[in-house]
């Protein structure tokens, strides 16, 4: 592993549930991996100890009954382990405490592998793929359904029902169903609120195929759209597609966000959160398309999202977002449903 080399370290300790899945193949929870220049071992508890002999190839599973903190310590300790480096960004103040007391003698030291899945390989690409197609078939679906008169949960629902139907394990993340005024709030998550006639619809929603999330964002005119809502719809659609070529190898998350705003022109003041994000075994990962990005260089096979939006409080909401894979020529959609206006 050259993470424990790169950091001069004899051994890492993972136990953020997308780590240990990415370097393990272990799915379930409750698991810490312990990874030396020698050994690769995973901890867990009974119920997890079959799945995980079988997910989880390359590693050594030990099962504990006395707690999973306290048998990950023991194991630390058996391996003679003087400096380990341990995810400090998600490891609560009441874990790193217990580690602390039960292994004194160790020196651990804060590693972050957040960057480690920013990019994907082939295997990843195509279920990040597939997970995208079963959103854009639910949208598809949503479509014939959605109508006036209907409550925005029974929208979200149907997006969930239908994903689920078409094999996502879960929805990747709260859907979002914000409907007219509502549709000023970035993450209105769905309510008892009535659709009526004239209203723009966002919805958010991603489906999780094998681990792997998708993205997507569409607005819809439930009926006619006025020529204020035609506007608006307009320069986000003409900010969020301006955007698709400059998704490249070698640009700036700081560079795209700035970008998007400059396309938006007099809508800028209104889009109220950064560009997008990496998707991947995690909806929100890294790199992120932001003001403050740290990624000063996307990679080819990074995936993330362009997501413009623009949001007038009192009136309405406009979002349109594709999950995007980065290539050397450009961003490659893995979301395909359509983005011009739809008027049901
Ligand atoms: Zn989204
Ligand atoms: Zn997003």
């Amino acid at each position: 592993m050259s993470l424990v080399n790169e950091n001069k370290l004899s051994a890492m300790l993972v136990s953020k549930e997308e780590n240990v899945r990415y370097l393990s193949g272990f799915s379930g929870d409750s698991a810490t991996l312990i990874i030396t220049p020698e050994k690769k071992i995973l901890v867990t508890d009974g119920r997890y100890t079959e799945q995980a002999g079988a997910e989880a190839k390359d590693f050594e599973i030990i099962e504990q009954t006395e707690g999973l903190w306290r048998k990950t310590a023991e194991t630390i300790l058996s391996l003679k382990i003087k400096k380990i480096g341990f995810e400090g960004k998600h490891l609560t103040y009441a874990v790193h405490a217990a580690l602390k007391k039960l292994l004194p003698k160790v020196e651990l030291v804060h590693i972050s592998l957040e960057n480690f899945r920013e990019v994907k390989d082939e295997e990843e690409i195509s279920l990040i793929q597939k997970a995208c197609d079963i959103a854009d078939f639910a949208f598809e679906e949503v479509l014939k359904f959605i109508r006036p008169g209907l409550k925005e949960f029974e929208v979200a629902a149907f997006l969930e029902n239908a994903m689920r139907n078409k094999g996502s394990e879960k929805a990747a993340f709260d859907t979002i169903v914000a409907s007219g005024v509502r549709g000023s709030l970035p993450h209105g998550i769905s309510t008892e609120k009535l659709i009526i006639s004239g209203e723009f619809v966002t919805m958010d929603f991603g489906a999780t195929y094998k681990g792997y999330a998708s993205d997507i964002t569409r607005t819809v005119a439930v009926g006619k759209a006025t020529e204020e809502m035609r506007n608006v719809y307009g320069a986000v659609l003409k900010a969020q597609e301006s955007v698709l070529p400059k998704i490249k190898t070698g640009v700036s998350g700081v560079e795209l966000d700035a970008f998007a705003r400059k396309v938006l022109g007099e809508y800028e003041k209104y889009f109220a959160h950064s560009l997008g994000h990496g998707v991947g075994l995690e909806i929100h990962e890294e790199p992120r398309l932001s003001k403050k990005s740290k990624c000063l260089s996307l990679k080819k096979n990074m995936i993330v999202t362009d997501e413009p939006g623009v949001y007038i409080e009192g009136k309405f909401g406009v979002r349109i977002e594709d999950t995007v894979l980065v290539t050397d020529n450009g961003g490659v959609r893995l979301t395909k449903s359509d983005k011009k206006l739809v008027e049901l």
